[in-house]
């Protein structure tokens, strides 16, 4: 991203004519900040038996998913539909990991039958996993009773955690798994999204190094994701080099006592696509109300839920009036829906100084290129936009956008 006499452009491409060519609202990706976080933290961490699974629930454009295979990235996928993508993106069955919460028998059985390791959530499901499946390898989520993340919605481990299968309950794994000559390949944790703090993330690994230390043989432990990326304008950067030194580190001592060589796993999904991701759109109009001045463009919480869902803040910019005098205003989207606003905390509407919108100035949201359009919807019977891969002066529809009948496929007048 770059803005060049006031103007914004993304893959060198002036957004102005991003939307002439592929029409508003559009999601933009930026190909070389894909690969430069996806190189960034292969390089940070010089742990050499390493995997990094993207984990594709942040952005499961087939095109990405190419992309960060040529980066030498695996996959975390949370569902049939995600391992789906991941096979037809061309990564190899030994490089998903099958990640569900809470598994569905035919899910397991699709992956299970394309040689795809699960990942175990429960004790119930592990005991039923090994009469089904007996002789087999598995990993098991474990749950080390605290967690972490930007919003209590994101906080995947802990004591009010749905996730993962207690960390005191090692015994009991154990015993499942010799019942049913289990192999645990792998033990895995997730605590949680959105951190900015090398040492959350050392100190959780601790924790599960820990409950690592009662499994004989493992073949490798997995982290998981979580590490975020800076959405307001005085956040910080994570120190990724010092994340990097400092998870190969405690990796490497732990090998060394553990007397074994294993794999080291981490999961990342936001970190490796948020900051490519640019939601461009029209405004429609602008209006002063009693208390806010609405700059109301063409798209909403249909195609970016994040600050609608958790209040999550969105840095906005004028696509073509960049350093114009600044004002509050609300940005709001076209939903029949008081809560469709990008300006906003969990209470509501926050303005923001931003520099003043007309009709049909063009809006870009930035970082949203995790967890923006995998969590768009058709509310409102409204089309989900195309998505457009930017590079070098040059633009590649990745997704065309939706029509009416892609809409309505399913109904029985269009079957
Ligand atoms: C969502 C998820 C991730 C990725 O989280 P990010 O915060 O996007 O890095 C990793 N592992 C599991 C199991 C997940 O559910």
């Amino acid at each position: 991203m770059e803005i060049v006499d006031n103007s914004l452009l993304l893959g060198g491409i002036p957004t102005r004519s991003l939307i002439e060519e592929f029409k508003s609202p559009l999601y933009v990706y930026e190909e070389d900040t894909i690969r430069e976080r996806a190189r960034e933290l292969r390089e940070a961490v010089t742990f050499e038996n390493k995997e990094i699974k993207f984990s594709c629930k942040a952005n499961t454009n087939i095109e990405i998913m190419k992309i960060l295979k040529e980066e030498g990235m695996g996959i975390d996928a949370v569902s049939k539909g995600e391992v789906f993508a991941a096979l037809k993106a061309g990564y190899d069955s030994s490089q998903i990991l099958f990640n569900a919460n809470n598994l569905l028998w035919e899910e397991i059985e699709y992956v299970v039958s394309r040689n795809i390791l699960v990942n175990i959530d429960s004790l119930s499901q592990m005991e039923l996993f090994g009469k089904r499946y007996p002789d087999s390898s598995i990993c098991i989520r474990v749950n080390p009773n605290v967690g972490a993340g930007h919003h209590n919605h994101v906080i995947t481990a802990g004591p009010e955690s749905k996730f993962g299968i207690n960390g005191n309950k090692v015994s009991e794994i154990k015993r499942i798994a010799e019942e049913y000559r289990l192999t645990i390949e792998g033990i895995h944790q997730h605590i949680g999204s959105g951190i900015l703090d090398p040492g959350i993330f050392i100190m959780f690994m601790d924790i599960l190094l820990d409950i690592a230390k009662g499994f004989d043989d493992l073949g490798f432990i997995d982290f998981g994701g979580g590490i975020g990326v800076p959405y307001r304008e005085d956040e910080d950067r994570i120190d990724i080099g010092l994340l990097g030194k400092e998870i190969t580190e405690k990796f490497e001592k732990f090998c060394h006592e553990y007397g074994k060589k294993l794999k080291l796993v981490i999961e990342p999904g936001r970190y490796l696509v948020a900051e490519s991701g640019f939601l461009l759109a029209t405004v429609i109009a602008v209006k002063d109300g009693e208390r806010h001045r609405f700059v109301c463009v063409d798209t909403g919480f249909n195609h970016l839920i994040r600050p609608a869902l958790y209040g999550s803040y969105h840095e906005i910019l004028h696509t073509g009036n960049s350093h114009g005098p600044r004002i509050p205003q609300t940005l709001a989207g076209y939903l029949c829906e008081s809560g469709d606003t990008f300006t906003r905390d969990e209470e509501g509407i926050v303005d923001r100084n931003l520099p003043v919108f007309q009709a049909e100035d063009i809006v870009c949201i930035c970082n949203a290129g995790a967890y923006g359009y995998t969590m768009a919807s058709q509310y409102n019977s409204r089309p989900r936009p195309a998505e457009v891969l930017v590079k070098d002066g040059k633009a590649r529809l990745i997704r065309r956008r939706e029509t009416l009948e892609d809409i309505f496929r399913c109904s029985l007048d269009f079957s």
